[in-house]
């Protein structure tokens, strides 16, 4: 292995680094583990790829410390962007893989994704989701495995991280691969004061959030039913596939939401009449 400097790099800490150890120190690249070398290097596992990154050969020569010295620096701005696109999509490969999981489930042990910030979740850790496999559509989300709901990282500089990178397969096929990692869905099993305290504070929160939701509305004729209707759900899936376990309830709760709206419509049309 070659080792570097960057001009990116802090001028007072120039240190030498392999261009991915420097890609994960940089800011805002938090989320992302690391890739073995080996990985990279071998080309099945990069099929496809020459046709999403332009410089594709340079490009990988960048990530693995190949890359020729005299090459000229407007070139290397440019590389440095389609670098960041390699590895990110190199990196939503690994991250499936069993060597890839395992990498990640450290980082989601120590909640370097972040924790659900919904009360009753109890700060469950959360983990990275793509809407799309395809770059440049939809920024990463993150996924807490006790509500099934998605969430946008706080920060700005995660905000703006493309969930390509991550995929839409991963947090379902490491709670598919490591099966007691996957969270209960009800709180914990002590029921003290704070687990009160807790389940009064989310209900005021939700009122909260319906009431700006109506506010939101400019006070105009709206009725409950059709709110209901618009309510997006989150589909986990794998390889694009649906789980077939999260499938079947999601059925049985949609038919449980559909009767509930058709009798809140019935209740509306009577009092309207
Ligand atoms: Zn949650």
């Amino acid at each position: 292995m070659q080792w570097k400097t960057y001009p990116q790099a802090p001028t007072l800490i120039i240190l030498v680094l392999c261009w991915i150890s420097w890609f994960l120190s940089s800011k805002g690249n938090e989320y992302f583990c690391e890739v073995e070398e080996d990985f990279i290097l071998d080309r099945f596992n990069l099929t496809g790829l020459n046709n999403e990154v332009a410089n594709y050969s340079q490009a990988l020569d960048l990530i693995t410390d190949n890359l020729d010295d005299d090459i000229q620096d407007e070139l290397r701005g440019s590389l440095d962007v389609q670098a960041r696109l390699l590895y990110g999509l190199i990196h939503a490969r690994w991250i499936v893989t069993a060597r890839g999981l395992q990498k990640m489930l450290e980082k989601y042990k120590r909640a370097e994704f972040g924790r659900c910030p919904r009360v009753l979740c109890h700060q469950q850790p959360l983990l990275p989701v793509g809407l799309t496999d395809i770059p440049y559509e939809k920024s990463v989300k993150l996924y807490c495995g006790r509500c099934e709901d998605l969430y946008s990282p706080k920060s700005s500089r995660h905000g703006s991280i493309d969930g390509a990178y991550f995929g839409t397969t991963f947090p379902h096929l490491l709670f598919l691969v490591y099966p007691t990692l996957i969270p209960p869905k009800s709180g914990p099993s002590d029921t003290g004061s704070s687990n009160r305290e807790a389940a009064s504070g989310d209900s005021r929160s939700r009122r909260r959030r319906d009431e700006a939701e109506i506010a939101e509305g400019g006070g105009e004729d709206i009725n409950t039913a059709t709110v209901a209707l618009k309510a997006e759900r989150y589909r986990p899936k794998i390889y694009g596939f649906q789980l077939h376990e999260t499938a079947k309830l999601q059925r049985w709760q949609e038919a449980v939401r559909d009767r509930q709206i058709a009798r809140l419509e019935a209740l509306e049309e009577a009092t309207r009449t």
